[in-house]
Formats: C-alpha cells, structure tokens, sequence
C-alpha cells in the first residue's frame, strides 16, 4: 500500500534447472533466496501472486524478539539446550533484521526503539511480569512500565502498564518483503512472480517442481509458504490451525496523532483476542485484530477500529480509514514454529503463530546455511516430522465465530 520499495514482477519462461528452488515469496523464501545466493548457491524463487503477497506483505510490523511463547515455555517445551539456543538466536534476531535493512539499504520505514506489550488487565500485567524477569535474568534489555509510565509512551489511560522490548522495533512490511527480493536479486538469486507451483514430483537425485508456466529441476525444494500452504505438499496445510488477522489504517493524521505512541513503538495488548497499532512514518494509525475482515472498510470491522480508537484515545476526535485488508496465521498446538523435512532434500519452516518477521528472516538464512553444507543439528529448531491436527478445520471455524462476536460486541 504505502512501501517506498518497488514492486518486483519477473515472468518464468518455461523449463529451467537450478541447485535450489523456493515455493513462496515471503520473508522465509525471500531470506532463504538472499543467503543462499549469498553462498553462491543458484536458486529461483517461484510465487503465485506478487512478493508479498501472503502474511509477509499483510503484517502488523512489529519485529519483535524472540517467540509469542514467554522465553521460560519455549525452554521448558524444547528441552534446556535446544530452547535456551532458540531463544538466543531469535533474542537477536530484531538486531539481525535492522543489520539486514542497513546493508542492503532497504526503505521499510524502520524505527528501533522498540515495541510494547500492552496489559490489558491485572492478570496481563503478571504475565508481562513473569516475562519481563526471564529476559532481565537473561540480560535483555526489557522495561517492565508501570500504569503511569505505559499511559505516558502509548498515550492512552486504558492499560494496566506494559513491556517495552528496546531490542524490537517497526517496519513496513511490504517495504522490508520488497526490499529482501531485490537484495536477493541483486545477490543472483532469480525471483519469478505470478507462477504457481502445482506438483512435486522425483526425478532420479533430482526434484521437479512442475509449475504453470514450466518446469522447474532442482537438487533441493525448500516450501516457505506457511499459512498460504495449499496442496502442494499433501497433508501440509492440515498440520496447522489457519485464523486471520485484519488491520485498517486511518488517514495520515498529522498533528492530532503525535501523542499516540510518541516514541514511536508499536503495540500489541494481552487480551486473548488481541488487538494491535502501530502509527507510520506518514502519521497513520494502523489497528488491527484477530479475525477477518467484516464489512470491508464500511462494515463492522470499521466500527470496532472507530470504537477502540475512541475508547483508548478520547480526544482523537473522528479519523477516516484509507486502507484495511486481512491475512492468514498459522497457529501450531503448542505455539512453538516447525522445520520440517519433508522428504530428501525438501524443507519447510512453517507455523510461525503470527511471529514471522524474525522467525521467517532467521529460519530462511538457516535453511540457506544447511544447504550449502551446513549440519540439521545446526537449526535454529530440531527437525520434526509433519503431524495433522484433525481438530484444526473446527478449531479456525470457532476462533472465527469467537472474534467476530468479539467485534461485534466491541463495536457497541
Ligand atoms: C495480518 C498479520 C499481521 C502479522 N503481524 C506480524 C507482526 O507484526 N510481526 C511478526 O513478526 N509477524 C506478524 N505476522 C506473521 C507473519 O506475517 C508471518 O509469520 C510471515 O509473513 C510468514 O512469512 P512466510 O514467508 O513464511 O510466508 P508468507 O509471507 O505467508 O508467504 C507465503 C507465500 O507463498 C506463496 N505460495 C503459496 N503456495 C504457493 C504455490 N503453490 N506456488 C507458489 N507460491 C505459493 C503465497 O502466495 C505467499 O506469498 C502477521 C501475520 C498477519 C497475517
């Protein structure tokens, strides 16, 4: 909508061969693309629709370190050695991303001064708490803020206080997408739009990604198409729970807006249905929730963006709303993200939780290390085999129900 960074649309013409083929145009392919190339590995990059197209380009922004899980849970779920070392890594990986965005000069709009979890309630505030100790004993610099002191960075009196993360910040995230495409190209990586892999298949050593606009060979497959999964891969897109998350973004709302998030963090809150905003580098306040999109920019959805905003920010006053739209998350049972082998010489990192800034630019620099002699040991996560969640078809169709309701009832 508002990326500074030209779209990239490049055709594929018919048959080709290459060391590593990508499925997906987002921050897992495209850092797959750049790091891979980087190593001197020959590798094409194939999405269906546009670079960003998927969550990538439909995010909220916030590069936040490490996972959605407090850093203790995912220790306690992957073991002390494996979870200490993924928390590290994605601790880092905020200052990771900036490093990226300043080499290859990517214009996202990009602020470093952190974001906030917001309490929503006494029992958010505790949790933000116990979070804040696990990361101030691991030496992160994290602010646990009082009421007073979260009323004075957000602007508004409605939290219990929060959590400023000083590692984290905000982009635009079609900008940084964009950005990663051209930085992959500009490192000899091929990026092909608009052709939608539809069958993979084995030849000998080798593995056929049959698309429609030709053949693609290659020795390795690596799938970053995450909650956009389609049947590609049998089985795939059943290994996760699909809900949505939409956004609208207000007009650019000059001096009226400077006290909201005046330090220019972004936010999310601890509500189990939980709503974000972040104001761009253009003034606009982008709000967002989970669920899809109801009404489009006339409908419900626009009366809970007005109401919320009325409720955290009394003297706003009346704002228009330019833009909004929505987008998929895949959510995993224990909230952890997968690297999964599919088969000899096929990966996917997939079900981010709706983490997938840091995760997807970690993972795809991850998978690039492994393929060019790297060891699977070596993974940010340990390798997992792909397991269906038979309860996720009614699982999406309940949150969907449950966050509808939820902006129906915010909206009066
Ligand atoms: C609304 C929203 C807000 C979010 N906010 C944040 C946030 O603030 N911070 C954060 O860290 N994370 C956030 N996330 C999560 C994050 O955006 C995702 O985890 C991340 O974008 C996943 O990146 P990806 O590259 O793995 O997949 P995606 O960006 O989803 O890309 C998958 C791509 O694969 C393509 N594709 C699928 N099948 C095929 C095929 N057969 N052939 C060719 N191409 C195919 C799709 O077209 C798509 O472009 C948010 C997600 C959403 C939806």
């Amino acid at each position: 909508m508002s990326a500074q960074e030209a779209d990239l649309s490049s055709p594929l013409d018919g048959d080709t061969a290459t060391d590593l083929a990508i499925v997906g145009g987002g921050f897992t392919g495209l850092s797959t693309a750049l790091h891979a190339a980087e190593r001197g590995i020959d590798c094409l990059v194939l999405e269906a629709r546009q670079i960003g197209y998927g969550g990538s380009g439909r995010n909220v922004g916030l590069v936040n370190a490490g996972l959605w899980l407090p850093p203790q849970d995912v220790r306690r779920r992957l073991g002390e050695a494996r979870g200490a070392a993924l928390v590290k890594v994605l601790g880092e990986a905020p200052g990771y991303v900036q490093s990226l965005i300043e080499r290859h000069q990517i214009r996202c709009e990009v602020t470093r001064t952190g974001t906030i979890h917001a309490a929503h309630s006494p029992k958010g505030y505790a949790d933000l708490a116990r979070r804040a100790e696990e990361w101030h004993r691991l030496g992160a610099p994290v602010e646990l803020l009082s009421r007073e002191e979260a009323a004075e960075l957000i602007g508004s009196r409605c939290f219990h206080g929060g959590l400023v993360d000083r590692r984290a910040g905000t982009i635009n995230p079609m900008g940084y997408v964009r950005g990663l495409a051209r930085a992959a190209q500009g490192a000899g990586a091929k990026v092909a739009t608009g052709v939608t892999a539809r069958k993979l298949r084995r030849d000998g050593d080798r593995w056929v990604v049959e698309t429609d606009r030709g053949a693609v060979t290659a020795k390795s497959v690596v799938l970053g198409t995450n909650a956009y999964s389609d049947d590609l891969w049998p089985g795939l897109k059943k290994t996760f729970t699909l809900i949505h998350f939409f956004q609208l973004a207000t007009a650019p709302l000059g001096d009226r807006g400077r006290s909201i998030l005046s330090g220019g963090q972004g936010l999310w809150d601890t509500g189990p249905i939980m709503f974000s905003l972040r104001r761009d580098a253009c003034g606009r306040l982008i709000i967002g929730s989970m669920g899809t999109l109801v009404g489009g920019i006339t409908g419900l959805s626009r009366r809970w963006a007005e109401r919320t905003l009325g409720r955290l920010f009394p003297d706003l006053g009346k704002v228009a709303f330019e833009h909004c739209w929505h987008g998929r998350i895949a959510m995993t049972p224990d909230h952890l993200p997968r690297i999964h082998r599919l088969a000899e010489g096929l990966y996917t990192p997939i079900g981010y939780n709706g983490r997938g800034i840091t995760p997807g630019t970690i993972f795809g620099k991850a998978m690039a290390d492994l393929l060019a002699g790297g060891k699977e040991e070596d993974l940010p996560l340990p390798i997992s085999e792909p397991n269906r969640v038979p309860s996720a078809p009614v699982m999406s169709r309940l949150y969907q129900l449950a966050f509808t309701a939820n902006q129906l009832v915010k909206s009066l």
